[in-house]
């Protein structure tokens, strides 16, 4: 490196101004997020096209790198953090963890080991203790810090298919599957498409998945279930992506009990709702299971890119994720994160999480989960009163299944409703239906927001 780079780089972290500029230009973005179009104008996204060149010859001006990235980028940005974004699932975000998250990008952690953060290792031990005690999971189950729940589904699924083959005698690290015991999958009709990668991904085959039959609400009719044995990974969900349903998974897991069958449940945003009074009969049981998947970034709100998977047998999860190097610092005492995920080197996303736990409190999470529940009830509510609509599901959760007289109609509807930009919401073919999908997921949401939504869901169907 030339003497002139590193020095203009030493120039930037103690001059500051660059970071003073960037938290500026955020400041100027959380002022306006509550009233910003839920989507990008066509223009927005037009001046995308600015970010297409040729790899920069020269190394330039730091604050210009940042303020392009304001002038052109942050127009083309979806308001996760306002209060009518209810595409998808997305969580929104609770101040105190964002603001965690940019004190630590100045710490720049690497979280794979003890050795490279003492920190990291802390706080992901004591949140491990935290989430068994919210979620009501026993007491041995350990916590891997993944991206999402697609990772987590993949790390969980790669313990069970270790712990079933062990149990039959195959080593999968040494043997790898060709010619191992024939694993069964079964899966509900309605499972995650990231569990069916999963599936994909770990070599088990799509083709071999076992479908167990769903009633009106996705929920797995447990009376239907094929016979489970031990050569069985059985995958439940809590909270179906459309309905917000739950398995019924004290009656699955009463009869999974004892046959040597793996249970893994994913949880991406409704295993939260174990830590809800009202609403934790909905995951009666699931404590039952063998592996969780769940993510802080949705119902949570922490910031994106945190993702948790649950596992009660440390040594499927950890020899399935196992890896070893003579440089390696294993520490004997205290937790080396990377055991526990695909990855070594990973940021420190447990600081996020650890904050929004230690901000929210029990109450708090109690509080703001509840409230996600209660405002998707609204939303049913009040759209059932607006002349062309109904309601398909049964809103146990943050779920809400919309759709109108025609799949035509939904999809012109739809369409409708995202070109006027007060809020989002996303389609989907659910139960053999066009239906608009309204997850509400975020605690920036209120009641005034929810009647804004359906004015605005009322005045689309009108222009159609
Ligand atoms: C969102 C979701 C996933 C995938 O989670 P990511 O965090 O996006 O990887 C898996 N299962 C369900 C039910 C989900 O809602």
């Amino acid at each position: 490196m030339s003497n002139s780079l590193q020095n203009a780089m030493f120039e930037e972290f103690s001059r500051k101004a660059i970071f003073e500029q960037a938290q500026q230009y955020g400041f100027e973005y959380l002022d306006a997020v509550r009233e910003r179009n839920v989507f990008p104008t066509e223009a927005a996204i037009g001046n995308l096209e600015h970010f297409i060149e040729p790899v920069p010859a020269e190394s330039s001006n730091a604050s210009e790198v940042i303020a392009m990235l304001h002038k052109y980028g942050a127009p083309a940005t979806l308001p996760m953090s306002g209060g009518r974004y209810f595409g998808f699932v997305n969580g929104g975000v609770v101040p105190a963890a964002m603001a965690a998250k940019h004190l630590s990008t100045f710490w720049d952690q690497n979280s794979a080991m003890y050795a490279l953060s003492p920190l990291a290792s802390k706080l992901e031990s004591v949140v491990e203790k935290w989430l068994q005690q919210l979620l009501g999971l026993p007491g041995e189950t350990v916590a891997g810090y993944v991206s999402g729940t697609s990772s987590a589904n993949l790390c969980a699924l790669a313990a069970a298919r270790w712990r079933i083959l062990n149990n039959l005698g195959w080593d999968i690290n040494e043997q790898g599957l060709n010619g191992a015991p024939k694993l069964r999958i079964v899966a509900g009709k309605e499972a995650h498409s990231t569990v069916i990668k999963a599936i994909a991904m770990l070599g088990l085959g799509k083709g071999n998945i076992e479908w167990a039959a769903t009633d009106t609400q996705g929920r797995i009719i447990a009376e239907t279930l094929p016979l489970i044995d031990n050569h069985t990974i059985l995958v439940l969900q809590a909270g179906n992506v459309n309905s917000g349903s739950f398995d019924p998974f004290k009656a699955i897991l009463q009869q999974a009990k004892d046959t040597g069958a793996w249970v893994h449940i994913d949880g991406a945003f409704g295993l939260w709702a174990a830590a809800v009074e009202e609403l934790k009969h909905l995951t009666e049981g699931m404590e039952l299971a063998h592996s969780w998947a769940v993510d802080g970034h949705k119902t949570l709100n922490t910031p994106y890119d945190c993702g948790i998977v649950l596992c009660r047998d440390k040594e499927a999860i950890t020899s399935a994720l196992h890896m070893t190097g003579s440089y390696i610092i294993k520490s004997e005492t205290e937790r080396d994160g990377m055991y526990y995920t695909p990855e070594m080197s990973r940021r420190a996303r447990i600081i996020e999480l650890w904050a929004a736990i230690k901000y929210l409190g029990k109450a708090g999470i109690d509080e703001m989960i509840l409230g996600l529940h209660q405002r998707a009830v609204q939303f049913a509510r009040e759209i059932k009163q607006v002349e062309g609509f109904s309601v398909l599901n049964d809103v146990v959760f943050n779920q809400v299944v919309v759709c109108c007289e025609t799949d035509e109609q939904t999809e012109t509807v739809l369409q409708r409703i995202q070109e006027l930009r007060t809020c989002w919401a996303g389609g989907a073919y659910w139960q053999n239906r066009r239906i608009i999908r309204v997850s509400v997921c975020s605690w920036a949401t209120t009641e005034e927001d929810i009647s804004r939504s359906v004015a605005s869901f009322k005045e689309a169907f009108a222009l159609v």
